[in-house]
């Protein structure tokens, strides 16, 4: 037995503070209950055979297999994109080669932002300026239970840097956060019950009533949020879109990026979107340094086409517009869309409960568990080496898909 400093791959947070107990490959986090980290650990790996249309069989077979049907494929899309650094590059290598569609996971929710910056261009925060600097917090309509240790490492820390001794928390939305909830008698946080209509109103009146002059507002709540925008010296606004209704997140998101910078004529202030569910972010940043282009992108004419609509997962799965789609997901066993009209290979972890149901699975290992990787932190400006600390031997991503390349030619 011992224990090992740990950096966390099942969020986008990283945390890089778990003391982790290991033991014949049990791993147990000694100074954190994060769900996320408890229930990551917990899946015990049985068996770990690739399949072939659900019977089990060897890894060099299975990548035979899968070099076939990218071969004969008329258009691969490459879906959930669960994966690393080098798991994303080794993708777009194979992307290139056979003209693929990359999309993810998250493509539905991130595309909002991704449009809003196209659009408005953005002020942007990061954690570590939200823990240690933050006068006031505007957290609109996120739980974010994808990153569980958010609000208690960086909302609610138990010490910054500078001392920060007063800082104002104001949730707008219309379910609170486990964590707000749980600890409503400890920390001090207002309230703003909105559902996602009201809040689209409630933002674009803060907007237009900024310049105006207190007298002309009557709205108290209205006014108060006023006062408090005015008096912040250093504001972060959080949004989840996931969260937000789907028929009028992107007129929130641009909403909201819009009063960020109306605040800024005044005041400092910046956002933070919480979209990083199963590590688009890294693969949305090596997506933007090898191609110039984010999540949603073609490569069927030689060259990358993006189009936020049209190479969306679901629509081409569900038009039948790809002959061949290859998932990756190298985290969790978050469930994938099946279409028994279009082939499917899943390169997955060893417990995904569907590894039966497609035409491939080749199991990999998780990175920064199995095997040394790099991910991309929410905030994107740090990114994090994370070191192997199981020893199962399961092929990483990359490894993968290096192996179908070099059969390339063959
Ligand atoms: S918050 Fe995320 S990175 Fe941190 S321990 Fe939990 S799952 Fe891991």
């Amino acid at each position: 037995m011992k224990n090992i400093n740990f950096t966390c791959p099942f969020c986008s947070l990283l945390c890089d503070d778990i003391q982790l107990e290991t033991k014949n490959n049990n791993l147990k986090p000694l100074n954190t209950s994060c769900p996320l980290l408890l229930s990551s650990l917990k899946r015990e790996i049985k068996e770990q055979f690739p399949r072939i249309n659900g019977q089990k069989t060897n890894i060099s077979q299975a990548i035979e297999n899968l070099s076939i049907l990218i071969k004969k494929s008329k258009s691969t899309l490459f879906a959930g994109m669960g994966t690393d650094i080098k798991g994303t590059k080794a993708t777009l290598e194979i992307a290139d080669i056979y003209k693929c569609i990359v999309d993810h996971f998250s493509g539905d929710s991130y595309v909002k932002n991704i449009k809003s910056v196209q659009e408005l261009g953005g002020f942007f925060l990061t954690l570590s300026e939200l823990k240690n600097r933050s006068d006031t917090i505007i957290i609109i309509q996120s739980s974010y239970d994808t990153a569980p240790r958010l609000f208690e490492k960086y909302i609610f820390p138990k010490d910054t840097i500078n001392n920060l001794k007063k800082r104002k928390i104001v949730f707008i939305g219309s379910k609170v956060p486990q964590f707000l909830y749980k600890n409503i008698k400890k920390i001090s946080f207002e309230h703003i019950k909105l559902d996602s209509v009201n809040l689209l109103n409630f933002l674009s009146r803060i907007r237009n009533s900024i310049n105006s002059e207190v007298l002309e507002i009557k709205d108290r709540r209205l006014l108060n949020f006023l006062k408090l925008l005015k008096q912040t010296n250093y504001g972060s606004i959080l949004w989840s879109v996931s969260e937000l209704d789907n028929n009028i997140n992107d007129l929130i998101v641009t909403e909201i990026t819009l009063l960020i910078q109306e605040l800024n004529k005044f005041t400092r202030f910046s956002g933070l979107s919480l979209s990083g569910s199963d590590h688009i972010l890294t693969v949305n940043e090596v997506m933007l340094w090898q191609t110039g282009f984010p999540i949603r992108t073609s490569f069927q004419n030689g060259f990358p086409v993006h189009d936020v609509n049209l190479f969306s997962t679901k629509r081409l799965i569900d038009n039948k517009e790809i002959d061949l789609v290859i998932w990756i997901n190298s985290f969790n066993e978050k469930k994938i869309i099946i279409n028994k009209k279009i082939k499917t290979v899943l390169i997955g972890i060893p417990t995904h409960p569907q590894k039966k149901n497609v035409d491939v699975f080749i199991p990999v290992g998780t990175p920064g568990l199995d095997y040394n990787s790099h991910l991309i932190r929410l905030d994107k400006v740090v990114t994090a080496p994370l070191k192997k600390v199981r020893n199962i031997s399961l092929p990483s991503v990359d490894q993968v898909l290096n192996k179908v390349k070099e059969r390339q030619f063959q």
